[in-house]
């Protein structure tokens, strides 16, 4: 039986605190499943002001935590804590005002991200370090997310390298999305974090080189990024590493979606008895102004309304789609013109579009049960999250075959009528219509192949209790390349 583990998470967000993509739910629901397994799990945030301190019950620790940072000087912050709640897992944020008093995490209501995030993110990376002496928490690894908290898995193999308290400290690197890397131009700050650079920074290819080990949230996802197309220019640093990159499908939160004990939505339901969902159907419909209709089916879309997610060819392929008798739901925000364009056509084909654009949790919900179908085109997909939720919920995913849907999401087989989903592979106007209508078709000439498709999605699980033995395997795997292989032993047996 291995030594349980110290596990540092550094994350620029989590569930319940600040969200806004699946990396929050990942760092929400993963040290709840390591704590299961016996590890010491701590997580550390940035406190944005957008959490509040009353309402978590935050706590001060310790004096002020200094922080240099180089050119830029010594940054003076405080630290909070609370629990992660329902467990026993500390939750620390990291408060300094100057850099964190502000509402979103990247960026401004423009949605441009802040000019000074490589400064925000690289002091709170270094502060993650500093707050671990300061609580005199030694990890044996740290678990960073994205570019923002990089630059932990690059001291440590740097700056910190030889520091006492850390020379044991592995690094794994998740990668959750390839796309923001936090490349920057550091002219004006040569010396930084005590690492020199002569004109720019890449937070995240820094981090691939120097991390021990690397993850990407899907198997597939962790072979598209070897690839020029997906690798959104760092396709050298993830080749140089590929033999320690792997994929870790995430898992959901089955207390929180799942139609069996969803508060919700209105009626439950549970794979023996789908009465529930057409109740759901009626509500979702009724809810969206749409015609009550138990016949017709309803496709449904819950997304960032971004680029990464295809959007912009469902815009292309909507004028279509609304030929076939079918509803289509739409929920989300994102880029300016899909909060005119998707409501626009849902005023000129009141009977067929709805639309709601903003962020809403209880809606989100209603759609998942309510609806029949799941489109999620997405250009890439590092995991996704909501074609798992519609699986869950029997909301077949018509999905582009790419990144974590192609892994998670069984092509339907007419013959046999295996499958849990509806897949292509290019992405086109062409092929979203195609395939939508190949759903379509499914739905009114083959209900005995719809019932087995649903339950066959209903009967598939991703739990984080699987993905956290998968990460466990991770950290020692990270643990053994930092110590060596004898020093490993000792740890094993310690
Ligand atoms: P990404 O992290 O790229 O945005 P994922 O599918 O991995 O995509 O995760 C998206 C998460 O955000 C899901 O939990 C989904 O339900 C939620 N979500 C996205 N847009 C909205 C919205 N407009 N309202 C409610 N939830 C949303």
């Amino acid at each position: 039986m291995p030594r349980k583990l110290n596990i540092l998470i550094a994350s620029s967000e989590a569930v319940p605190f600040i969200k806004t993509g699946g990396l929050a739910d990942v760092v929400g629901a993963l040290p709840k499943e390591l704590e299961k397994l016996g590890h010491n799990v701590k997580i550390v945030l940035p406190r944005y002001y957008g959490i509040d301190a009353n309402k978590w019950n935050l706590q001060n620790v310790g004096g002020p935590l200094g922080v240099n940072m180089g050119s830029l000087g010594e940054l003076w912050c405080g630290a909070k804590t609370c629990k992660l709640p329902n467990t026993n897992i500390d939750v620390y944020f990291i408060d300094y005002e100057n850099y964190f008093g502000r509402k979103g995490p990247y960026s401004g209501s423009d949605g441009e991200g802040y000019g000074d995030n490589y400064a925000r993110f690289a002091f709170f990376s270094k502060a993650c370090l500093d707050l671990c002496k300061m609580i005199n928490f030694r990890p044996d690894v740290a678990h960073v997310n994205d570019w923002h908290t990089s630059p932990i898995a690059t001291m440590l193999n740097s700056t910190h390298r030889y520091d006492d308290f850390f020379k044991d400290t592995a690094s794994l690197l998740t990668i959750h999305n390839m796309q923001h890397q936090g490349s920057f131009y550091l002219g004006d700050y040569p010396y930084f974090l005590g690492t020199e650079y002569d004109s720019n920074v890449n937070m995240l290819r820094d981090g691939i080189y120097n991390a021990n080990i690397i993850n990407t949230v899907s198997n597939g996802y962790a072979d598209e990024i070897k690839t020029q197309e997906y690798a959104c220019g760092l396709e050298k640093a993830i080749n140089d590493r590929s033999g320690d990159l792997y994929g870790i499908v995430n898992g959901i939160d089955y207390s929180i979606w799942n139609p069996e004990i969803d508060k919700k939505i209105c009626a439950n339901y549970n794979i023996y008895d789908l009465s529930g969902k057409e109740s759901c159907k009626r509500d979702l419909q009724r809810t969206f102004g749409l015609p009550e209709r138990a016949d017709v089916p309803v496709v449904a879309i819950v997304s960032r309304l971004a680029k990464q997610k295809g959007v912009d060819v469902v815009a292309e392929a909507i004028y279509r789609l609304v030929n076939y008798d079918m509803q289509l739901v739409i929920l989300g925000e994102g880029e300016i013109w899909t909060h005119f364009f998707f409501p626009n056509i849902a005023v000129k084909h009141p009977h067929k579009v709805a639309c709601h654009i903003g962020y809403n949790e209880s809606l989100a919900h209603k759609i998942e049960a309510g609806a029949d179908f799941f489109l999620m085109p997405s250009r890439f997909e590092p995991c996704g999250l909501n074609q798992l939720y519609s699986l869950s919920y029997g909301t077949l995913p018509i999905v582009r075959a790419t990144g974590g849907l192609n892994d998670t999401v069984d092509n339907y087989d007419e013959q046999t009528g295996e499958g849990n989903g509806f897949k292509f592979g290019d992405l086109t106007a062409d092929a979203i219509y195609n395939t939508v209508g190949w759903a379509m078709y499914t739905y009114y000439n083959r209900k005995d192949h719809l019932y087995k498709l649903i339950k066959n999605a209903m009967g598939k699980r991703f739990t984080w209790q699987r993905s956290a033995l998968k990460y466990e395997e991770m950290y020692y795997k990270a643990v053994e390349k930092r110590v060596g292989a004898e020093q490993y032993k000792i740890i094993l047996e310690g």
